[in-house]
């Protein structure tokens, strides 16, 4: 559909489709939150505890044409990810068509200094998430006979990374619950695929030393950090019917890294 009443002339890749994001007050999340809502999509995000950039994305996004609504959810809680999906299932008209279980967090440090809470703490926010949410949607997709559940994994889940045990194994799980799910369920058209992004530019990149991100760029084959942009870009095409026919697979998003 081409949109010859604005100055929006591509195609909407997500018209009238109902998502939702885990963790879009910032980052990776708010850049799929803006890139879906441009492609028309109706946005339900969580956030853990920025509420004020949340409501400002809400607005940002309503303004945009869509419906949008921040959510403060803890995805680590079996319970609020089941409250929440039924509360989106009641705020848009009883239809989610896309999951995207962005919400994670790092507690590096080294196995020989990582304390239990460290590890703990890691695989309930990024791995057991991704299992309270995907049940949580789960009914709503079979009855629907289609869905398409996109897992936020890390090149550091394919390969590994010092300092990172926990991250790496909430990481690496992530892509073998998303491989599974993809068996379970490919027969009711639902669809689940993992995105693996290297290094990706936020605010919080921002705050490194300027020499060290500059080093890993320079690593890069395509010599530059990745935006929130480059990898919504990537889930605009999983979560779109331009990927009908792809389940089951690891995209990494991470200009080479990893080649
Ligand atoms: P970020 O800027 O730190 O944003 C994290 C988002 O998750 C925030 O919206 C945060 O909400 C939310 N969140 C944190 N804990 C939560 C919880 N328990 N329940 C619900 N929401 C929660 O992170 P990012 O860099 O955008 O990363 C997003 C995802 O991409 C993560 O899964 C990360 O592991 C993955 N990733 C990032 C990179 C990278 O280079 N940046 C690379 C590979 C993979 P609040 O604002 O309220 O805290």
């Amino acid at each position: 559909m081409v949109d010859n009443h604005s100055n929006t002339s591509y195609m909407k890749l997500l018209e009238g489709k109902n998502v939702i994001i885990t963790g879009a007050s910032r980052g990776i999340g708010k850049g799929i939150a803006e890139v879906f809502a441009k492609h028309g999509a109706n946005v339900a995000f969580t956030y853990s505890s920025s509420e004020a950039p949340a409501l400002e994305l809400e607005k940002e996004l309503t303004a945009m044409g869509v419906t949008a609504k921040a959510y403060k959810s803890n995805a680590a809680s079996y319970d609020e990810a089941e409250k929440l999906v039924s509360q989106v299932l009641e705020d848009f008209e009883g239809r989610i068509d896309v999951l995207i279980n962005n919400a994670g967090i790092t507690k590096d440090n080294l196995l020989m200094r990582m304390g239990e809470e460290d590890f703990d703490t890691v695989i309930e926010i990024n791995l057991k998430s991704v299992f309270n949410m995907t049940k949580a949607v789960q009914r709503t997709m079979l009855k629907q006979r289609k869905g398409s559940i996109i897992n936020m994994s890390s090149v550091v889940g394919v390969k590994g990374n010092a300092g990172q045990t926990n991250y790496a194994a909430s990481k690496a799980g992530m892509i073998g619950f998303t491989k599974s799910v993809a068996l379970e369920l490919g027969s009711r058209n639902i669809r689940c695929n993992a995105i693996a992004p290297g290094f990706i530019e936020t605010e919080m990149t921002d705050k490194l030393d300027e020499k060290t991100v500059q080093g890993w760029r320079d690593a890069i084959p395509l010599k530059r950090g990745g935006s929130p942009e480059d990898v919504a870009n990537a889930c605009l095409y999983l979560a779109s019917d331009l990927s009908d026919y792809v389940t089951g697979q690891v995209l990494n998003v991470d200009g080479g890294m990893l080649t």
